[in-house]
């Protein structure tokens, strides 16, 4: 408490709403206050002017994010009886070739909703910050093996080559199912845009004399212009929505939240027709 009071009179007035409006319009904390205990008058009724919109906000974004966790909620329900029944009709009933793919088609589909609706309820937590991570120190090789192996179908599909020099162990403190979506996030996308008969490269490193892991995940593909390059971290972002037709725009967005959240740093380079290099640092330990 004494600290707080230091900290509040070593402030002006005017410094204090400032650094409470930049921390809200960085989005570090939507619960910050200006709170100005005395001042003079017409300060005060700024700092309470601001404090009022705050409030306003902070429950602007509540309420959005239970809106989307109890529609994402809603639609789980039914979505998995749609993929109950198809499953149970292409494998029980006698159809004919069109209506097997139609139900195919059908079940296909709703996989991938079921994979947005995860999404969406995943971005309400992280909004209403119910999202924690259980951090283990982990085998980053492990993490990194395991999503290669799982995308090694879809990456065959296109003939792309994906090259992992796997060196040393390296262990870091981090939510392994985290990490795992980070991995699937970045390769599969460097599947996605990548180019038949194309190659991604990981790397993993430890950068010496500190405790910081380097990942990188490169890719020779379609790549992305310097006009679009810093907004596909946004929600539904996407820079054509034509090629990445299944796709939702929320990866990346989910992927930044997870590596900050480790508070690590997610740095992108891409030249159009030439590739993309996602570069991502975690600190070992998660003190
Ligand atoms: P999506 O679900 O559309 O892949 P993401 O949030 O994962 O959404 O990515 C946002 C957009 O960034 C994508 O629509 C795509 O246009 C672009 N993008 C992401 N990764 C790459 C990549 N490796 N190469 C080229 N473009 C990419």
């Amino acid at each position: 408490l004494s600290g707080k009071f230091i900290t509040k009179k070593s402030f002006s007035p005017i410094e204090q709403i400032v650094k409470t409006v930049n921390k809200i319009s960085r989005g570090d904390d939507l619960s910050q206050r200006i709170n100005l205990q005395s001042g003079e008058r017409e300060i005060y009724d700024l700092a309470e002017t601001f404090d009022q919109m705050f409030n306003r906000l902070q429950e602007a974004f509540d309420r959005e994010a239970q809106f989307t966790s109890d529609v994402a909620h809603e639609l789980r329900t039914p979505l998995s009886a749609i993929r109950m029944q198809s499953e149970y009709s292409l494998k029980y009933l006698n159809l004919n070739e069109e209506s097997e793919d139609i139900l195919k088609n059908i079940l296909e589909k709703s996989k991938k909703m079921s994979t947005l609706i995860s999404q969406l309820l995943m971005l309400a937590r992280m909004d209403k910050k119910n999202q924690k991570l259980n951090i283990e120190n982990e085998n980053l090789n492990e993490i990194i093996q395991l999503v290669i192996e799982i995308e090694s179908n879809y990456a065959k599909e296109k003939n792309i080559k994906i090259i992992y020099d796997e060196k040393n162990d390296i262990f870091a403190d981090v939510d392994k199912d985290m990490l795992t979506r980070v991995f699937i996030n970045l390769i599969s996308n460097a599947i996605t845009y990548g180019n038949e008969n194309g190659m991604i490269t990981i790397t993993l490193d430890k950068i010496e004399n500190s405790d910081k892991i380097k990942c990188q995940i490169i890719d020779d593909g379609i790549g992305i212009s310097s006009e679009h390059i810093n907004k596909i971290w946004n929600r539904f972002y996407q820079v054509e929505s034509s090629r990445s037709s299944d796709n939702s725009g929320l990866g990346l967005s989910i992927v930044k939240w997870i590596i900050e959240e480790h508070k690590g740093t997610i740095m992108v380079e891409s030249e159009l027709g030439k590739g993309t290099i996602f570069t991502f640092y975690l600190p070992e330990k998660n003190l």
